[in-house]
């Protein structure tokens, strides 16, 4: 089978489109026929090792399709399924094994394609609204790169909670898509000082809390636009990893709370998984979030896919099709 294989770390060079034996499942696991598969920002972290990983691999870490061949001990699971997953290396390329307890029904309905471009982005968007600062009316939230897939999906969740959102992006054409999706106020970063802006827009109050996915250039403003004892959550580095930092930074700004979670441990059990994919398939299904694809890519352009979101060209979500 294709698929796109790393051997060393580096730039979108060592994506290599390459021919490999088809997976055999293990007895845990299934083996997917992948219609599609979701490029993420975190493939690109694994690619240039900021994300340690054993070499070589096959990158990717979301997909969904049909399975087409199930280990002995696979559980409920069955060739036939329609099935979407996230969190297991190997979704670049035309068939992945996937541990059969990683993996959820894709409903009736739904097609693959969509499923594929929520488990991951949509996931972290569940947890990170519903679990590490669980959102209610009356909240007042920045987030960071808006019209990114993330954030296309965090404005949408935000608002649906009942939240007052302030989004950022770099240009005013991804502007337009963060307030098409609900954001009340953008601010262009990369023109004004977010945190001042965010400060005149609370009346100087300052934001409950701040979901920052691009850490080292927003960290700074990002502490200046919380109020005291809002919540920092810290949780990508798509303009690189945060310096490290003395602890008084959060006293000074009023004993701010800060967290750096992961997707990977809010979905770590399968009852998690279960629930957070089930909510978020259901919000796609019927209509309540929209799933914004910006582009989808055959398997051999992964290389051009990763340097576009690398270079701030894209919005919403990415897919490769194999
Ligand atoms: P996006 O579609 O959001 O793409 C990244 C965006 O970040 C860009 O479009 C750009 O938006 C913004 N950005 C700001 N500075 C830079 C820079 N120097 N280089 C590149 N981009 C920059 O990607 P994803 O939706 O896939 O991921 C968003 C972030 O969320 C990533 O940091 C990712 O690691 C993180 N993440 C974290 C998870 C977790 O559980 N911790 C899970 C999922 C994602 P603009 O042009 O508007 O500035």
């Amino acid at each position: 089978m294709k698929a796109i294989r790393i051997h060393e770390h580096g730039g979108p060079e060592v994506l290599q489109y390459a021919d490999i034996l088809d997976p055999t499942p293990q007895a845990h696991e299934a083996v997917v026929k992948i219609d599609a598969a979701g490029i993420n920002f975190i493939d690109i972290y694994f690619r240039t090792g900021l994300y340690p990983t054993k070499l070589p691999f096959t990158n990717g870490q979301e997909g969904a399709g049909t399975v087409v061949a199930v280990g002995a001990d696979a559980g409920d699971v069955k060739v036939g399924d329609r099935v979407a997953y996230t969190g297991v290396q190997g979704s670049y390329a035309e068939y992945a094994a996937v541990p059969a307890d990683r993996l959820v029904p894709v409903p009736e309905g739904l097609d693959t394609k969509t499923a594929a471009a929520v488990m991951l982005q949509g996931m972290t968007v569940h947890y990170l609204t519903h679990s590490t600062f669980k959102l209610r009316p009356g909240h007042t939230i920045l987030t960071h790169a808006a019209a990114g897939g993330v954030g296309l999906f965090l404005v949408q969740v935000a608002k649906m909670l009942g939240a007052r959102v302030i989004g950022t992006c770099s240009t005013e054409e991804k502007a337009a898509r963060a307030r098409a999706a609900g954001a009340d106020a953008v601010i262009l970063y990369t023109e004004q000082d977010f945190a001042a802006e965010t400060k005149r827009l609370t009346g100087g109050r300052g934001v409950d809390a701040v979901y920052d996915s691009v850490g080292k250039t927003t960290w700074e403003g990002s502490l200046n636009s919380l109020k005291p004892r809002g919540t920092m959550v810290s949780f990508g580095n798509a303009g690189g990893p945060v310096a490290p930092f003395s602890p008084l930074e959060l006293t000074k700004r009023g004993s701010l709370f800060l967290t750096r979670p992961s997707l990977f441990h809010y979905i770590a059990s399968r009852e998690d998984l279960v629930r957070r994919a089930g909510d978020v398939l259901d919000w796609v299904q019927s209509g309540k979030v929209k799933v914004h694809i910006g582009e989808e890519f055959a398997l051999a352009q992964a290389a051009e896919a990763q340097t576009k979101l690398a270079a701030r060209q894209t919005s919403g979500k990415l897919l490769l099709t194999p």
